[in-house]
């Protein structure tokens, strides 16, 4: 895609990444490291915007400490083509998943698609849980903070940890 060219078709859209393994790039904040050049080279988007790498005690899980950030993308793709280019990156990066919530390599969450609201099988947008997250919601407040209730986020960073890397 020639992102000059088609401009006026481009949606901007958010996108969450995560890992807590290391896997094939190196360590979780290598990896989310790789992962943002990967959105960066990518011939259908053009990365706009990215967060500062944070740390993450895991919510829901066990295992190491995340690290996370936030990214932001003008794409031609459709959500669902979206969804599998991340995917596609996820598995590049080694991820597996033995079972629900198990620690990953790369986890990509795609978070807001433009002004888009669609819930589907496979594909819910926005993310379903992003407004509970302190590890979304503060690097997205550093990228888009028109994006993020304020008050919300000093509420969940009471009770889960973040830090910046
Ligand atoms: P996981 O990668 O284990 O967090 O789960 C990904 C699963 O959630 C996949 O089956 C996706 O189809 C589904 N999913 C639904 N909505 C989203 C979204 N907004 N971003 C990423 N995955 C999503």
């Amino acid at each position: 895609m020639s992102l000059g060219l088609a401009q006026a078709y481009c949606v901007q859209a958010y996108i969450g990444l995560g890992g807590n393994l290391a896997g094939a790039a190196g360590n979780a904040a290598d990896t989310v490291r790789w992962a943002l050049a990967q959105l960066a080279n990518h011939p259908s988007m053009a990365l706009l915007a990215q967060s500062a790498l944070y740390g993450s005690s895991p919510v829901d899980a066990g295992g190491a400490d995340y690290v996370n950030a936030v990214a932001c993308v003008a794409t031609d793709l459709a959500p669902l083509d979206l969804l599998h280019a991340l995917q596609t990156l996820e598995n590049q990066a080694g991820r597996e998943r033995p079972y629900r919530n198990a620690p990953r390599t790369l986890d990509l969450d795609l978070l807001l698609y433009g002004d888009c609201h669609m819930d589907s099988v496979e594909l819910t947008i926005p993310h379903p849980r992003m407004a509970e997250r302190a590890f979304v919601l503060q690097p997205l407040a550093d990228i888009a903070p028109h994006l993020v209730n304020p008050q919300a986020l000093a509420h969940l960073r009471l009770s889960q940890g973040i830090w910046p890397l």
